[in-house]
């Protein structure tokens, strides 16, 4: 009975995935957000919000597990494409709190430019959305690659998928948490867009123009970092090994 109780338990929130006793990321459909910090420490941190509508599922998640009058000091985006800002409006409006984005991303989140779909026109609706404005609670990521609320957190600009995107690392159990710079899930039946490898990690979904150089440039950059765990913006966290073969296939894939 207890083995029983504990797997509907667990079957219950099968798509929150503890990595570390303050890392936990909840899968939202295709996409994944990350909750950094826990219920005993000063602040916590929502790394990317989702996909649109889906600011009231993260909220239930982080109530459980930070509780109902504890929100995080503040919301920081790898990147603005609107499968990871999809919450951040009603997220804001509910918890009055700063986002912290790269400047280079900006133009995108405060209703100046549109990401430029690869898709033609009216093709898919959803590539070709309004930008979003959060201008009143935008803040710059501090030069110096400080995390604001996370100590032992540096942030990493890894352009190429989109201008200012970012990446996180704690060199102290060298984890990575990579946004869209390298994903574990192949989404091509979903955007149709991506290149098959026969690698655990992918190319992120190119429905957005992306610049091939530069997504190279940080992908090497983030393999000098080395890291031993990575959660990616889609799909399953990889570790040890399987991160590091999945890598190196993939850098090597784009040479040929
Ligand atoms: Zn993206
Ligand atoms: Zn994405």
């Amino acid at each position: 009975m207890d083995s029983l109780k504990k797997q509907l338990k667990a079957n219950t929130y099968l798509n929150e995935i503890e990595v570390k006793d303050d890392i936990l990321y909840y899968i939202n459909n295709i996409v994944n957000a990350v909750m950094i910090g826990t219920s005993q420490t000063e602040n916590w941190v929502l790394i990317d919000t989702g996909l649109p509508n889906s600011a009231d599922k993260i909220m239930s998640v982080a109530h459980r597990r930070f509780g109902k009058n504890n929100p995080p000091a503040a919301i920081i985006l790898t990147h603005g494409h609107f499968d990871h800002v999809g919450g951040v409006v009603d997220l804001i409006n509910a918890w009055n709190i700063p986002v912290y984005a790269h400047p280079k991303e900006f133009d995108y989140l405060t209703g100046k430019t549109a990401y430029q779909s690869v898709f033609k026109e009216h093709k898919n609706m959803i590539f070709n959305q309004e930008p979003i404005n959060i201008k009143c609670v935008l803040k710059e990521l501090p030069e110096n690659g400080v995390v604001p609320f996370l100590k032992g957190w540096k942030w990493i600009h890894v352009p190429g998928h989109s201008p200012g995107h970012i990446a996180l690392y704690r060199e102290k159990d060298k984890i990575l948490i990579a946004g869209d710079a390298f994903v574990s899930m192949s989404l091509d039946a979903f955007y149709n867009t991506q290149k098959k490898t026969n690698s655990s990690v992918y190319m992120p979904p190119a429905y957005f123009s992306s610049d091939r150089e530069n997504l190279k440039a940080s992908l090497e950059k983030l393999m000098q970092v080395n890291p031993e765990k990575a959660i990616m913006g889609h799909g399953e966290h990889l570790s040890g090994k399987k991160l590091r073969v999945g890598l190196q296939t993939l850098l090597k894939s784009l040479d040929e």
